[in-house]
Order: structure tokens, then C-alpha cells, then sequence
């Protein structure tokens, strides 16, 4: 819920203003125009790029703030993540200035005290202390939102800055009160600026926050707020200066309107997406100390430090450039990350890697030693998409697979997959070179198809499908003959044998006793071949059911199915279920566009729904055709939005579907719906949907429209 699809184009603007704020640290730390004009030079370091770090902070707030502010639910997670990766980055940062940190002598003779001010507040280099502190800055707010409305946060976070300015720029104000003083003092004695998490940082994070949440002024009115503010901010710094009142020069008055208005500024500029220009601003950032100390070498090595340092301009540019090619170079290993957001701009599905994870566990511990899993990830993995399942269990080590057709099993194998993978079903004739151009199993249905098997004249590796009772595929299991015959086949290399439980799910006696007797059946076979002499190939019987419910059933695999993905086949299931299971898959989609429906008129196909008074309604830009059953219009069925139910009104159309949202006002264009899944406290479980739609779990997710994005989270 952090991005809306009017403002995406609004971001790329931000990133490119991340780049020159850049520009402006390093702009600060090397004091460009010094050798030209000292005044040039208070008025561009001083002043105008102090714009820069409270930019830095308002895009913090606007991307991680907002959401736990604003959203209902609350949504805590760019918080946290911002959090980590500041962390990270950090402890990172910490390290790669340490030896710098060591030879230049800044921590000889350093205390417990004084360490701990450092790695807190000053930061361990003189640019570090930004990481620290909107780490601080974000945890002050954080709190905050647990216990006071969103103006007192407001209020206390310009408090804190109003009094961060007199330990700041206004210094000369109360340098000659004892009594203030003596309360900066002890400030001062746990870190050296106000310019920290505590008094500077909260409010921009707030500013930000709110810039995402409230209609912005025109462009003409952001930049006249801009031009007027910033002839504040540069007499106000220029006074202050005159009068030699700062201790620092970090804070302002003039810098919040100044703020206000140039973020607004740089929100109604349009631009091109440029998402690397993100990741090259953060890390010029972290290096251009580094750079700096390399350009001076440089220029000390090649005794042209009068041109290479002394000539501030000359030393600006060199500083920038090394940093920029270095932040170049780091960000072309860095592996571009696709977007998190991409896929998500009109109806997708989300994995939770996690949970897959959690039952994959599960599943592992009821299964003996020796028994290993066989994941049914057929029909594009029961709708959670096979590619990205088989990916994610790849990388959990599972190395076999069941589908069900030899299509299904190509696309695995063009997109990666490794391990064995088994057709479970009828492969024609005309596609039996596949079987072995990718490396594929293939079961053997019944006799006659053993020979056309055979008769392909290549070796083809196959697992001998054994009918027990369900009369689907398989040769039946009394034809001993038969299935000796197909051992001595040529061709065939016989590295499997198995049959399907169809009854494993019902704990009645009849169906209790049917599946022993269908054990049974397929452990004669077995004994049978081993009478004849035959070599046992691999066994397996169990599918979801058959793991829960007949653990002693276990053979060298078990093709584990609905399970894997977290869900029986209906709710009673589940619920007696002693394995805990995990859900993950949720659909999502964008809300297209928000209207009026007034007393008397209809909406949608057949004109199906009537309003009974004023609504107000939302489309849903999903639709029959990417799996929500039709049968679920008219009010049978409901989704979630911005924490409330909201029920599907009219008839569900291919590709939308009208939601009332009378009881939800503030729905906008953009809004994410939750079709399956959580929001908050509230679910929309897949049993729910297929208690609605009559028919089970199963038949829910393995329809998912094909044209819905998969998105594992
Ligand atoms: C689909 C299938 C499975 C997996 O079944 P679940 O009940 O989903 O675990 C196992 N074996 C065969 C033959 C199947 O067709």
C-alpha cells in the first residue's frame, strides 16, 4: 500500500534530486568555491546544500513513514526493512573506515564514554553520523505513532527541532544564558551536534510522510514557496554567520518551509525512471571521504597538490568524479535487484517464501529416513506458478518433481529447473524426442503404451504406474505378466513404480479399508517382481493425504501436492490436522476507479446490481478470467480494502469486477484489494472462496489466471 500507480512516475524525479543532493555532501565536505569567494562558498556549503541530508530524510519518510502512519492497517514493513538496511550499511560502513579511522589516530585513548557517542550519534567517520541517526529519527517515530495522534507527532518532532536549532545555528542566542547553557552542555557531553536523530531528523521524516499523503500545491506554487523560502534561508545564514551566533550550521529556520516546498517541487517534476541513480547516490555517499583521501594522495604522489587540492574547484570535481565512477563500478556488481514493486500494477499474486519454507519442514519431519519429497508443482504449481515453486524448492535442496504433462516439464527445464521430473500423465507419440531432450520421466500408463514407448527406438527412463482401485491410469495391479513384460522392454529404463491413493483423504472404515487393500495390491506387485528377480526400482504411493494419514505408506518418495502449499482440501480438513500448515499464495488487485452510483441505477452485465441508495462502488481490475470463480458475483463473494470487507456487487466480469465501497470513502484509484489473503486482522482464506464457489481448495488455486504476475515475497 506504499505506492500508489498516479505517483509512480512522480518517484524517478526523486531519484535523480538523490543524485545531485549527493553532489551537495560532497560539495560540503570539500568546500568548493573557497578558493574563489569564502562568502560564494558559506552561501553554497552552508546553506543551499544543507538541502541535502533533509532530502535524504523526507524520501525516508515518504516511502517507510507513511505507511505505518497512514495505511489502515498499518503497515509496518518499509519501516523495518529501512531499519535493516541502514543497520547493514552501517556496520558495513564502520568497517570500511576503520583503518582510516586507526592510522589517522581518532580512536587513541578513546573511553567506554566516548566510544559509545561515536557509534550512537557522531557516527565513526565525520558523514557517518546519518546513518545512526535516521536510524534514531525513524525508532522516535515509530514510538510515537503507538501512543499520539498524527498533529502531536507533528508537534513534538518541530519541538525537537526548534530546540536542536539553539544547540545549532542559534547557539549565540543562549550561549550567554547560564542556565540554557548548562542544559546544552549536558547535551553535548553524550553527543557533539543537535544535528542528530533526535532533534534534526524526526520532523523531515514526518514532512515526508505527510508530502505522501496530501494533495500537493501547483508546481508555480512550490517553486514560489521554493524561491521565497530560500532568499530566507540565505539571509538568515549569512546573518547568523555575521554575528558568528553557530556552533553549527546544519539547521535553519527558513530550511522547513525551504523543504516543504522543494520536495513538493521535485514531486510534480517528471522523469524517467532511473532507479540505479538510487543505489549510485547512496554509495557515493558512503565513499566520498575515501575519495577524497585518494585525491589528495594522488596529487601529494604526483606533487601537483596546487592544482589538485589547492584549486577547490579542480579538487570538487576530481572528488566527484572518482566517487561517481566508484559508485559506477559498485553498482554494476551490485546485481540490480529487480524493482519490489514491479508486477504489481494491475492484479498479481504473492508468495510468501517464508511460509513454502515453514511446510516444506513440516512435510520433512512426518516423513521417515530415506522417504524423500516429490513435490506436485502440475498445473503451473496448483496456480502459485511452477517456475518461481520449483525455483524456491531447488534452493531448498528438493531435487525431484512430479507434473502433469511433458509441456508442463519442458518450461521447467527452459527455465532452469534441475533435479528429475516426472510426467504423471499421457505424453502423445509425437512428443516422445522431448522426453529425452530434457531429460524427462515419463510413466507408463498401460501396456500398450509401453510398447509405443518401446518402439521410439531411444532409451526412454520411465515409472511404472500400477492401478490399485482408483481405475484411472495405470496397469492393473493383477497383471503380473504385463508388467514383467515391460522390465524386459529394450528400451525402457524401469527406474520407478507406483500407484495413487483415491481414497487416503476419508477416514471411514470402507474408505480406511479400501486403501490397505490398495497397499496391499501394489506391495505384491512389488514382491512378486522381487520373486522373479527382478531389481525393485523406486516406490512411491503417498500424495498430501496419504503423508497425513497413512505415515506407515511411505516408499522412497512422496509426491506431496496441496499440502506443500499450505492448504487441504476444505476447511474440516485442516482443521484436524495435527501438521500446522501455512497458507502462501494471496491474490492482489489495483482498485482501476472509484464512482458514484446513484439511488435507482444499475451497474454492470444484465445490470445485475441496483443501488438501493447513493453508493459510491470500485473496480477491481481483476477479473473471471484470472480466476475469480463468476459464481462468486452478487454478493457471495467479498474482498478486503484498506482494512475493511467490501462486498463484489453485479455480475464478475472477465477481466474486472465492481466491489460497493460505500462503508470505505477514502478508496482511491490505486488502492490494492486483497481478493485472497490477509489484511490486517482480516482474511479472505481460500476455503472461504471455495466453500463459495461449491467445490475445493484445489480446484480455487490451480484455475489462477495465468495472466495474474507471480511475485514470491
Ligand atoms: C496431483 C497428484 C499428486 C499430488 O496430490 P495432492 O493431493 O495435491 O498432494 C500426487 N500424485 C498424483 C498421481 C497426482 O496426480
Amino acid at each position: 500500500m506504499v505506492i500508489f500507480m498516479t505517483s509512480k512516475k512522480q518517484f524517478h524525479a526523486l531519484d535523480s534530486f538523490k543524485m545531485a543532493s549527493s553532489f551537495f555532501v560532497i560539495a560540503i565536505h570539500t568546500s568548493p568555491l573557497s578558493s574563489i569567494s569564502a562568502d560564494a562558498d558559506f552561501v553554497l556549503t552552508r546553506v543551499a546544500a544543507r538541502t541535502a541530508v533533509p532530502f535524504f530524510l523526507m524520501v525516508t519518510g515518504y516511502f517507510t513513514v507513511s505507511p505505518f502512519l497512514f495505511s489502515r492497517p498499518r503497515d509496518y514493513s518499509p519501516a523495518v526493512m529501512f531499519l535493516k538496511k541502514a543497520f547493514l550499511l552501517y556496520v558495513m560502513s564502520v568497517i570500511i573506515y576503520l583503518p582510516v579511522n586507526i592510522y589517522a589516530g581518532h580512536f587513541r585513548g578513546i573511553t567506554a564514554g566516548k566510544l559509545f557517542r561515536i557509534v550512537l550519534f557522531d557516527g565513526t567517520f565525520y558523514h557517518l553520523w546519518y546513518l545512526p541517526a535516521s536510524i534514531l529519527g525513524l525508532l522516535i517515530i515509530l514510538l510515537m505513532s503507538r501512543r499520539l495522534p498524527f498533529p502531536a507527532i507533528v508537534l513534538v518532532s518541530l519541538l525537537l527541532y526548534l530546540t536542536g536549532l539553539f544547540g545549532d545555528s542559534y547557539w549565540g542566542l543562549i550561549e550567554n544564558l547560564p542556565h540554557i547553557r548548562i542544559v546544552y552542555e549536558r547535551f553535548f557531553q553524550l553527543f557533539s551536534y543537535t544535528r542528530n536523530g533526535i532533534f534534526y531528523v524526526p520532523i523531515f521524516l514526518v514532512m515526508g510522510a505527510l508530502l505522501s499523503r496530501t494533495r500537493l500545491c501547483p508546481k508555480m506554487t512550490a517553486l514560489t514557496g521554493l524561491l521565497i523560502s530560500s532568499v530566507f534561508m540565505i539571509v538568515e545564514g549569512l546573518t547568523l554567520h555575521a554575528f558568528q551566533m553557530q556552533r553549527h550550521d546544519s539547521m535553519y529556520l527558513a530550511l522547513l518551509p525551504c523543504m516543504f516546498f522543494l520536495f513538493q517541487y521535485i514531486l510534480s517534476v517528471k522523469a524517467r525512471p532511473a532507479a540505479h541513480l538510487r543505489i549510485q547516490s547512496t554509495w557515493i555517499y558512503l565513499i566520498h571521504p575515501l575519495m577524497i583521501l585518494l585525491v589528495r594522495g594522488i596529487a601529494k604522489f604526483t606533487g601537483l597538490t596546487s592544482l589538485f587540492v589547492d584549486n577547490s574547484v579542480i579538487h570538487f570535481i576530481l572528488v566527484c568524479m572518482f566517487s561517481y565512477l566508484f559508485a559506477v563500478i559498485i553498482t554494476y556488481f551490485h546485481n540490480n535487484k529487480p524493482d519490489p514493486d514491479s508486477g504489481k500494477e494491475r492484479a498479481w499474486i504473492e508468495l510468501n517464501r517464508e511460509n513454502l519454507r515453514k511446510n516444506l519442514t513440516e512435510i520433512k519431519n512426518l516423513l521417515p529416513a530415506g522417504c524423500e519429497l516429490m513435490p506436485a508443482i502440475k498445473a503451473d504449481a496448483y496456480g502459485h506458478g511452477a517456475v518461481l515453486i520449483a525455483k524456491e524448492l531447488n534452493a531448498c535442496k528438493i531435487k525431484s518433481f512430479c507434473v502433469a504433462s511433458v509441456q508442463e516439464a519442458v518450461s521447467l527445464r527452459k527455465n532452469g529447473i534441475k533435479g528429475e521430473i516426472l510426467i504423471l500423465g499421457y505424453t502423445h507419440p509425437e512428443q516422445f524426442h522431448l522426453l529425452k531432450k530434457y531429460r524427462l520421466i515419463q510413466t507408463v500408463v498401460d501396456y500398450p503404451y509401453a510398447q509405443t514407448l518401446n518402439a521410439y527406438g531411444e532409451k526412454i527412463k520411465v515409472h511404472l504406474k500400477i492401478d490399485t482401485g482408483m481405475h484411472r491410469l495405470g496397469i492393473r495391479s493383477e497383471k503380473i505378466h504385463e508388467i514383467c513384460t515391460i522390465f524386459e522392454l529394450e528400451h525402457l529404463v524401469v527406474e520407478g513404480i507406483y500407484t495413487h491413493l483415491c481414497a487416503s483423504d476419508v477416514l471411514y472404515d470402507i474408505d480406511q479399508n479400501f486403501t490397505f487393500s490398495q497397499s496391499e495390491m501394489f506391495y505384491n506387485v512389488l514382491s512378486q517382481l522381487k520373486e522373479r528377480g527382478y531389481a525393485r526400482p523406486k516406490t512411491h504411493l503417498q500424495a498430501s493425504y496419504g503423508i497425513f494419514n497413512y505415515p506407515e505408506l511411505s516408499g522412497d518418495y512422496a509426491r506431496v501436492g496441496i499440502a506443500l502449499y499450505g492448504v487441504l482440501s476444505n476447511r474440516t480438513d485442516i482443521r484436524d490436522c495435527p501438521t500446522a500448515l501455512y497458507p502462501i499464495l494471496s491474490v492482489k488487485a489495483r482498485v482501476a476507479c472509484v464512482k458514484d452510483l446513484y439511488q435507482g441505477e444499475a451497474a454492470g452485465y444484465g445490470l445485475a446490481y441496483v443501488a438501493d441508495r447513493n453508493r459510491k462502488t470500485a473496480v477491481l481490475s481483476i477479473g473471471y478470467a484470472d480466476g475469480i470463480p463468476r459464481i462468486l458475483s452478487k454478493g457471495i463473494g467479498q474482498v478486503l480494502l484498506n482494512g475493511k470487507k467490501a462486498p463484489i456487487i453485479g455480475n464478475i466480469c472477465m477481466d474486472q469486477t465492481l466491489i460497493d465501497v460505500t462503508h470505505i470513502p477514502d478508496t482511491k484509484q490505486g488502492d490494492i484489494a486483497v481478493i485472497l489473503g490477509k489484511s490486517g486482522s482480516l482474511e479472505i482464506s481460500v476455503y472461504d472462496i471455495a466453500e463459495q464457489a461449491g467445490t475445493i481448495t484445489n480446484e480455487i488455486l490451480s484455475r489462477m489466471g495465468s495472466r495474474l504476475q507471480r511475485i514470491v515475497v
